[in-house]
């Protein structure tokens, strides 16, 4: 009789953990694993740190839970003041959700109420771009330019993404920067133009793509454009840091690397680095003036919300990051990571591009990185190598968006930002003998 509460994936058998100690996770067979994507880009902090244990045990003691619409509570307030000044800018209102959907899909609901508010019921439209992920939910879905995870879902899915990635090293103009001159970020003036800024409420982006892309990272002008743009034609600017977020790209949120302040982040993973299901919509004050002036609250909330024994797990969590100086490692560790990434270049050609900020760092795979043609995904690469990694020990992310021509087949490398440089040359390592077996199976099956 099988045992399997949760079904596994088609054709893997997801083996049993016992416990998880740094960057490192133990099965109940004694088989130890790097995490090299902290589960999906989350374990920020690493796994089995005491003082998250013992910070969750002192608030369950006293309350683990009351209602947001009856009690706040000293956590939840204390996380809020230092989640606002974290954040840039008038980003001072900190709502609080359980996932990363549940996250980008309050910023949707946010910034229309924010335009019915002004009696502006046109203005309900969201954009997004065409390779990007925002959440599993049927609003954040809606937005997200992620075919794969859209098909089975298209009908009942608003049509959102209409603008164009930032994707340079497949450019969808077949060009190439600077001499494109951001073609993408006129993308969305295009599109703004042709829909109408009276039926738009805002435009959605991941600073640095993930899920359906594998850390694809923009130009630095691309940024102070997008939101030079969106100020001109008054649309909302929401950035999805729900995997850039909490120091993973070196910087507290992602958006800072350009100096920008969207009206609206979101933010999740990293900010309980695992240790409990918490998120955050942070919301500017020229949103919550409109608000307060109007209906008061943020129509908008779960049971769960502001949960204080959530609360007290993230403090703990930003404690942490603060006295070990993890945004620091991140940046550092970071340069390190994609500069051993960049020697994948040089011995395989079927690494095509190596990206990212941080330690949110991304390989596309290729035929051949000269003539960069992708594999058809029929032969699934992708999951080829991750598989090969995970036999060797070794965690990494997919980031495949499922159809070709889009993002073709990645893998996301994001370590916890705990990653010493030894440990990141023992990643390497396992990393560099999957690639040689990779190889060796492809051109077994006849697909090299
Ligand atoms: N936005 C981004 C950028 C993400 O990477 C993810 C998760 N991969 C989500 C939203 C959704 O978060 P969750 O899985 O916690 O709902």
């Amino acid at each position: 009789m099988s045992t399997h509460l949760i079904k596994p994936l088609v054709g893997q058998i997801y083996p049993m953990i016992d416990y998880g100690k740094g960057i490192y996770l133990y099965g109940m067979d004694g088989t130890r694993y790097i995490d090299g994507s902290s589960g999906a880009v989350t374990a920020n902090i690493g796994h089995g740190v005491s003082e998250i244990n013992d910070a969750m045990f002192r608030q369950a003691e006293k309350a683990a839970f009351v209602y947001r619409s009856h009690f706040t509570s000293e956590p939840a307030e204390k996380l809020a003041e230092k989640l606002a000044h974290s954040a840039p800018g008038d980003l001072n209102s900190v709502f609080f959700v359980n996932s990363g959907s549940e996250a980008t899909e309050t910023a949707l609901k946010v910034a229309i109420q924010y335009y019915q508010e002004q009696g502006r019921r046109e203005k309900i439209r969201i954009l997004s771009r065409r390779t990007s992920y925002h959440g599993i939910t049927l609003g954040s879905l809606s937005m997200s330019g992620h075919p794969l995870r859209r098909q089975r879902f298209e009908p009942l899915l608003e049509d959102f993404p209409a603008v164009a990635p930032p994707y340079c090293y497949q450019c969808p103009f077949k060009l190439s920067f600077p001499a494109c001159g951001l073609k993408c970020a006129d993308d969305l003036e295009e599109a703004i133009l042709s829909i109408g800024s009276e039926n738009i409420a805002a435009f959605i982006a991941e600073p640095v793509i993930g899920a359906s892309g594998g850390a694809i990272t923009p130009p630095d002008e691309y940024f102070p454009r997008i939101k030079e743009i969106c100020e001109r034609y008054d649309i909302l600017f929401i950035a999805d840091e729900v995997m850039t977020g909490m120091g993973r790209t070196g910087k507290m949120f992602a958006v800072n690397h350009w100096g920008i302040v969207p009206d609206m982040i979101a933010t999740g993973k990293g900010m309980s680095a695992g240790y409990t299901p918490m998120a955050a919509t942070i919301v500017s004050d020229r949103i919550m003036n409109v608000i307060e002036n109007g209906t008061k609250v943020i129509m908008s909330g779960h049971t769960f919300s502001a949960n204080p024994l959530s609360a007290a797990v993230c403090l703990a969590v930003m404690d942490y990051m603060d006295n070990n100086k993890l945004i620091e490692n991140a940046e550092k560790q970071g340069r390190y990571l994609l500069s051993k990434l960049e020697m994948l270049k040089e011995r395989f050609p079927i690494a095509g591009d190596v990206r990212g900020k941080g330690l949110l760092c991304g390989i596309e795979l290729v035929k051949d990185n000269g003539t960069k043609e992708p594999f058809p995904l029929n032969d699934k690469v992708t999951e080829t190598l991750i598989t090969i990694c995970f036999a060797n020990g070794l965690i990494i992310y997919p980031a495949v968006a499922g159809v070709t021509g889009y993002s073709g087949d990645a893998v996301i490398i994001a370590p916890p930002l705990t990653i010493t440089e030894t440990q990141i040359d023992e990643l390497f390592a396992i990393l560099e003998r999957s690639f040689e077996q990779l190889v060796q199976r492809l051109e077994q099956e006849g697909k090299l």
